[in-house]
């Protein structure tokens, strides 16, 4: 379990340049050294990545990618791939958030793809993993969580130097309001941590840092981020009020 934690801010589609580059301006007075102890990280959309690297420069806030293709290059019209989102300057991507399985219909399989193509760039891909309500309803979520780590890891042997994070997203929490309580949470990280030092050693399992995401706000972000297990935490709408997300990293 990792000392440092990791907040993300998932902007979605939202911000454009010349917003992109007002946040960071709000932001950074606000977290102050805040980013010194923590991995702080803002995903822009694409077209405000370049505008985010220049903002960010010397902060030590690091930048993600939503998405990525899986190959370096091609006949691919409309995707940027991984070679790209590193020279702009994005150490991280997520990867298989559930708006992308269910809005875009991205399978385990396409996630295996560009799980492995982000960390063939020596970026790290952040793995987003989580069930639906009614597989909640169903208890089945651990069945669930585990079919996406299987398949989206699927013989992606982790060398030493690569990083990897995943993310416990419960769909039924993203966007709702409606969190999973920390309890809730812990209990499926563990079960991850457990599914991850099968695959990968129980060292390789507990250097992995596991994310909890859906609905985290500036209310409750302290009592997940102090929940053993819990890593860290992936912000989708309380990040895009740099008030508000800067609370949150501070809370860590
Ligand atoms: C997300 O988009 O990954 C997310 C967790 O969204 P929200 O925080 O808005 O629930």
């Amino acid at each position: 379990m990792s000392e440092r934690p990791v907040i993300v801010g998932n902007w979605k589609m939202h911000l454009t340049p010349a917003e992109t580059t007002a946040y960071i301006e709000r932001f950074l007075p606000l977290i102050g050294s805040a980013a010194a102890s923590r991995d702080v990280v803002l995903a822009p959309p694409s077209t405000s990545l370049h505008a985010a690297a220049a903002a960010l420069a010397g902060s030590g806030v690091q930048l993600a990618a939503q998405n990525s293709h899986w190959e370096e290059e091609g006949p691919y019209t409309g995707e940027v791939s991984p070679r790209m989102l590193e020279e702009i300057g994005c150490r991280y991507v997520i990867i298989g958030h559930s708006e992308r399985r269910g809005l875009f219909g991205e399978t385990d399989r396409r996630v295996n793809q560009k799980v492995r193509a982000v960390l063939r760039s020596g970026m790290t891909p952040i793995v987003c993993v989580g069930e639906q309500s009614s597989d909640k309803a169903a208890g089945r979520t651990r069945e669930v969580v585990d079919a996406q780590l299987t398949l989206s890891l699927a013989n992606i042997r982790l060398e030493e130097d690569e990083r990897l994070v995943v993310a416990y997203e419960p769909v039924w929490a993203i966007g709702t309001g409606q969190n999973a309580s920390p309890g809730d949470a812990v209990e499926v990280h563990n079960f991850i941590r457990n599914e991850l030092a099968a695959s990968y050693g129980r060292e390789r399992a507990d250097r992995t840092e596991i994310l909890y995401g859906g609905s985290v706000s500036a209310a409750n972000a302290a009592e997940f981020l102090s929940a053993r297990g819990i890593d860290g935490v992936l912000v989708g709408g309380a990040s895009l009020d740099p008030e508000t997300f800067s609370a949150i990293c501070r809370a860590a």
